[in-house]
């Protein structure tokens, strides 16, 4: 299983400010971490920085408004900057998934330009085929079992699997890039 994805927590008023102040948090903390104590001490911490500058942009009680201004392990399910509780949200959606099917999921929604939640879930799982090392070892595979001839026999070895991926592909199925090799199959 990946590690817990995180996300980087920030005061907004300091960020405009121009200061820092946040830190990473895993992302099952992202929504409540706004009431944990490991944000007020590092308020407190921030208020005896040298510079002194988080006080003067901004009042220490006030350290209410909080974003995620960066994110890592999230792969393609988190774009950008978000609030902590969609993190937690995205999160709380995927954790129970494989690997690979989380990977996949994000290429799916990445492919389409959409967000991660429940209903695009449901979506693409209804559509998901699971992982090839090809589309063309997709489709000798499919071919294979659906007929239960092997492949690299006369006449099949004769075949352009490579044509005949493409011919498959085009009606039916995609496949999109998985982020370290492969393939992710996907029925329409
Ligand atoms: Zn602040």
């Amino acid at each position: 299983m990946n590690e817990m994805p995180r996300v980087w927590i920030g005061c907004i008023g300091c960020y405009n400010g121009g200061f820092l102040v946040g830190e990473w948090v895993d992302a099952d903390e992202a929504d409540t971490y706004a009431e944990m104590d490991q944000w007020t001490s590092l308020i407190d911490s921030a208020r005896n920085w040298p510079n002194g500058k988080a006080q003067a942009y901004h009042i220490v009680e006030a350290h209410e408004e909080l974003w995620c201004y960066d994110s890592e392990g999230f792969g393609d399910l988190i774009k950008g900057e978000c609030s902590p509780g969609q993190a937690a949200e995205v999160w709380q959606l995927v954790e129970d998934l494989g690997d690979d099917e989380r990977d996949a999921f994000g290429a799916w929604l990445a492919n389409q330009h959409l967000s991660a939640d429940s209903d695009h879930l449901k979506q693409f799982q209804d559509s998901y085929q699971g992982r090839a090392d090809s589309a063309e070892d997709y489709v000798r595979d499919w071919i294979e079992e659906c007929d239960g001839v092997d492949t690299s026999q006369f006449p099949y070895s004769c075949i352009d699997w490579d044509a005949a991926a493409r011919e498959f592909f085009m009606s039916d199925y995609d496949a999109l890039d998985a982020p370290d090799g492969g393939v992710f199959i996907f029925s329409h």
